[in-house]
């Protein structure tokens, strides 16, 4: 949509770590030569025993095999702890920002290092083995990340439970993997509010009898029930055992963690990542995209339960040894300027957060961000939704002073790592467009006769070939994960997004295949629409989705949500309508235009579209799964004004 292009900063043409040129050579060889490539990349670990296998992938119909490294044996804590902390043992691993201001700590690789080791030893004294499962409840804290590191020291494969999650979406991830270890906090803190997280396990444990232990971090101290012989005090457990914990070396194919999917299109799925392609895909992958260099310090605002933080707040920076903030808060909470706040304090050189963050900062106008002296920023990053450009100019201009490259990273909790995203040394940035492939990447279009798009064009985005860091399989699901990603299109992995290949064989995400509207015969992708939607600098955010049209079979309806002291008139909403008509052309006209305080989301901030498309259908009733609606109220209000409506 727009024109734009900004080149690679001059400065970090002569210094980044791919630049274009080996950009294009070694993104050659990653294709041609694969074995090379990643075994190549693999040296950034330390291995226990090299492999000498680098890759069994088929995605045939009758054989779908994922494997990577697969005889090498390696343990994800060494390589995330035990070889820094023997070299920096007294510098920073984690800038730890509480969510109430000046509530803060440091903590050494060393200190690191100890607690993960005494976790460890205090887990093994519970029974848990190699392989076993351990479920993860926790906020933002640095017990979460040890939490997981002690897990994979031993062999167990953790499973991290969103904070906000509610007591029956934490009793179902724990059952699906039956953990008989639960660790939790007494409480979290977020924007000021207490988070009741024992109390929800509690509830949640109450169906679980298998569940044998719960280790209980005192965050916020305040009393909690402890169930004798179920419940233990973390820090009372820890102090009982040694603080060195030998890391047990496993395969590179053994399982190293279950995630679940952020529920944007339907009920989540649980992926299971391996530890060998997994560590080597994140820690590639971070140390190229935001183009790290040791010194830098690393600021990704996601929460621990979702794949963002897993990835690129935890793995592939301490793989690489990079310090990170890890902040436990909200960024609007006291007020609107606390993340860039952080920036300054902490001089932080890479941001990585979601477009939805940015567009409700974005709502609240300059004078939060000016307040800070912000100089110490050098990339940024997007991630989890497609950046209409209104917020990546915003986000450039505003908080990266014109100056930091925006990379837009597309990944999915499935994908475990990056597969499209422009390298900040090596391409330019086209506000909204991902760019083009990571390193061993193969994207193809599919049209919907599966034969692939040539050059310029729209279709189905799938790729073609593994890559290191892909889920081995849903957990206990095979079939489902068979079916979700490799039915549509054989031989290829389906993503379930729509995307367009422009001239420069650049990206662009056009939307979720889901939320396709199809208006007489004409396929409309929502990114586009709603992009020309938000362009108006009255509006804060739309989502789009398809109703039923007499006429047109489906018809365009708008959620539009203002910026603060914008008024809703019928003037503006024929301005929209304009916007769009000049933007994209007639046939995307909205056909209906609804006012919304606040659009309908789920637990990781994402729109969630399939029940915007029953309201719009007039279904007020029945709204699909909505165990991950961040805030029900949200989608009482839409559907009371639009019942109001004549
Ligand atoms: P579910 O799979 O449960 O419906 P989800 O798809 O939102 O939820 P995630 O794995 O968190 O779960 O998100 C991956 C999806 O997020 C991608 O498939 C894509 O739709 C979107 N996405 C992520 N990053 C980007 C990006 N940079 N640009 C455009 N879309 C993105
Ligand atoms: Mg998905």
């Amino acid at each position: 949509m727009t024109q734009t292009v900004f080149p690679v900063p001059a400065s970090l043409e002569a210094s980044a770590h791919v630049n274009a040129e080996t950009y294009e050579a070694l993104y050659r060889q990653s294709i041609d030569d694969p074995e090379t490539f990643w075994r190549e990349q693999a040296q950034i670990l330390d291995w226990a025993r090299p492999f000498t296998q680098v890759k069994n992938t088929r995605y045939s119909p009758d054989d779908v095999t994922i494997e990577w490294f697969a005889d090498g044996r390696l343990n994800a804590s060494y390589n995330c702890l035990d070889r820094h902390a023997a070299v920096r043992g007294n510098e920073a691993a984690i800038l730890w920002e509480g969510d109430t201001p000046g509530e803060t700590k440091r903590i050494t690789w060393s200190e690191l290092h100890s607690e993960v080791s005494r976790l460890a030893n205090a887990l093994k004294k519970l029974g848990v083995k190699k392989g076993d499962f351990v479920s993860i409840y926790l906020p933002v804290i640095h017990q979460s990340i040890a939490a997981m590191l002690a897990c994979v020291r031993i062999g167990a494969v953790h499973s991290v439970v969103f904070s906000g999650f509610s007591s029956e979406a934490l009793a179902g991830r724990i059952e699906d993997c039956r953990s008989r270890v639960l660790i939790t906090a007494d409480e979290g803190m977020r924007g000021g509010r207490y988070v009741p997280l024992k109390k929800n396990a509690d509830a949640a444990l109450e169906g679980l009898p298998f569940v044998e232990h719960v280790l209980v971090v005192r965050r916020t101290g305040r009393d909690v029930p402890m169930k004798t012989g179920r419940d233990r005090w973390y820090d009372e457990a820890l102090a009982e055992v040694p603080d060195t914990c030998e890391p047990v070396d496993v395969s590179a194919e053994d399982p190293l963690f279950v995630l679940y999917t952020s529920g944007s299109t339907g009920k989540p799925k649980g992926m299971l990542h391996t530890t060998g392609g997994y560590l080597v895909h994140a820690a590639a992958s971070f140390k190229a995209m935001f183009d790290y260099h040791p010194g830098d310090i690393h600021f990704c605002t996601a929460d621990v339960g979702w794949v963002t933080a897993h990835t690129y707040l935890i793995y592939g920076p301490l793989a690489n040894g990079a310090t990170i903030v890890l902040f436990e808060g909200v960024p609007t909470w006291p007020d609107a300027s606390r993340w860039w706040q952080i920036v300054e304090t902490y001089k932080v050189n890479i941001f990585y957060t979601a477009p939805t963050a940015v567009r409700s900062l974005m709502r609240e106008g300059e004078e939060p961000v000016r307040k800070h002296d912000l100089s110490s920023l050098k990339v940024l990053g997007s991630v989890g939704e497609p950046i209409n450009p209104e917020a990546w100019l915003w986000y450039h201009e505003v908080i990266g002073g014109g100056r930091c490259p925006i990379v837009d990273t597309y990944w999915q909790t499935e994908t475990g790592a990056v597969l499209l995203c422009p390298l900040p040394g090596a391409m330019a940035q086209k506000p909204g467009s991902a760019a083009r492939p990571f390193f061993g990447v193969r994207p193809e279009l599919l049209s919907s006769d599966g034969t692939p798009v040539e050059g310029e064009g729209s279709g189905s985005l799938c790729f073609a070939d593994s890559w290191p860091g892909q889920a081995r399989t849903i957990l206990g699901d095979r079939e489902r994960f068979l079916k979700t990603y490799f039915s549509a299109y054989p031989g290829f992995y389906f993503t379930g997004d729509g995307a367009r290949r422009d001239a420069d064989g650049y990206y662009w995400i056009t939307g979720r295949l889901d939320d396709v509207i199809n208006v007489s015969g004409h396929r409309l992708g929502t990114v586009e629409v709603e992009a020309a939607l938000a362009s108006h600098p009255a509006v804060a955010e739309a989502a789009v989705v398809g109703f039923p049209h007499e006429i047109k079979g489906q018809g365009i309806f708008a959620f539009v949500t203002l910026k603060e002291g914008m008024a809703e008139s019928h003037d503006l909403q024929s301005d929209l309508v304009r916007i769009v008509r000049a933007r994209i052309g007639p046939i995307a006209t909205p056909d209906r235009i609804e006012w919304a305080s606040q659009l309908p989301k789920n637990r990781s901030g994402k729109i969630l579209r399939r029940i915007l498309t029953r309201i719009a259908a007039g279904d007020f009733e029945n709204h699909g799964d909505t165990s991950t609606v961040a805030d029900p109220a949200v989608v009482a209000d839409i559907v009371r004004r639009i019942q109001l409506q004549p």
